[in-house]
């Protein structure tokens, strides 16, 4: 579960001015739960069902003879039987496991899903299960706009080795509009690899601006809540968020805003970092990235369900 989230790295250092009945992207992704059936598998829930489960009991005896690829590992201090490192999930599990991840993944399709599990789990045609479920998630079929055009992705030939290169880029406003009145305005900083596609988002953080207004002769002030998008705001996000936490990129590719100066023009000086400003996007980074804005919106779109009217940029 935690696959999809690590890239939602919540922003939460608003100061105390912000108004507190913000509500934070966090919570719409991650306290949804209309369905009170869709409960993540723990571990002891799997190991307990592995060992009631006609195929797999015996390998918690001692001397078990293992099939091939199979093993007793011990996950959370619980023995469990795994697969080349991953929980095998009995039957009477699978399907709400996949429920689970689809739910939490916010509506991903078949594919991105089966990823997802296959990482942590096994069960054998975890295809099947998958699909059948994505199939007839009547979410997904309320909300997901089938017409749809899916490019292709140019040939990656530009910038091939991993980590070389960093593409970064601001992504919103988005609105979302709950059923109550309510609204979530958020703005994000993307960051891509374009050789790898490994992507970061983070979300712009809030902060108040007073200026003073001339109503009727009079100054009055007022008390603005704006998305920092300062240089010096960016050049902390991507720094915390990736050049921190990634090998030391060579180039670091952005457009040419007023975001990306100043501050962040020393960040990547400091690090030894070539900058490439352009005025026509990285074409590769681009589209990986418009491809990522359509899954964010769709999966936007999936909440409006539940929060009512969603408005995105493109
Ligand atoms: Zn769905």
């Amino acid at each position: 579960m935690e696959y999809f989230s690590k890239h939602w790295l919540g922003y939460n250092e608003t100061n105390s001015l912000s108004n507190t009945d913000r509500v934070h992207l966090n919570q719409v992704f991650a306290n949804r739960s209309e369905d009170d059936e869709i409960y993540p598998l723990t571990v002891s829930e799997i190991a307990e069902a592995q060992k009631a489960d006609a195929e797999f009991k015996h390998y918690f005896k001692r001397n078990a003879v293992f099939d091939k690829g199979l093993e007793i590992k011990l996950v959370e201090n619980t023995k469990c039987v795994c697969k080349e490192g991953r929980l095998v999930i009995p039957k009477p599990l699978q399907r709400r496991a996949v429920m689970w991840y689809h739910h939490y993944l916010q509506h991903p399709g078949h594919t991105r899903l089966e990823e997802t599990i296959n990482a942590a789990m096994y069960w054998k045609g975890m295809r099947t299960t998958i699909r059948s479920i994505t199939k007839s998630c009547r979410t997904c079929q309320t909300n997901k706009k089938r017409k749809l055009k899916y490019g292709h992705l140019p040939a990656k030939t530009v910038i091939r080795i991993p980590w070389e290169a960093l593409c970064v880029d601001l992504i919103g406003p988005y609105t979302l509009k709950g059923k109550d009145g309510s609204q979530i305005d958020f703005m994000a900083l993307t960051m891509i690899d374009p050789a790898s596609s490994w992507f970061e988002i983070v979300e712009l953080p809030v902060v108040n601006r007073q200026r003073t207004m001339n109503v009727k002769g009079r100054e009055l002030l007022t008390n603005d809540e704006i998305f920092d998008k300062s240089s010096e705001r960016i050049a902390r996000l991507v720094n915390k968020t990736w050049l921190c936490r990634y090998p030391r990129c060579r180039y670091l590719i952005y457009d040419n805003g007023s975001e990306f100066k100043l501050h962040f023009e020393h960040l990547c000086d400091s690090y030894g970092i070539k900058r490439k400003p352009t005025t026509v996007r990285n074409p590769q980074a681009n589209a990986i990235l418009e491809r990522v804005h359509q899954v964010i919106g769709q999966m936007l779109r999936t909440a409006e369900i539940r929060y009512g009217q969603i408005s995105c940029p493109r």
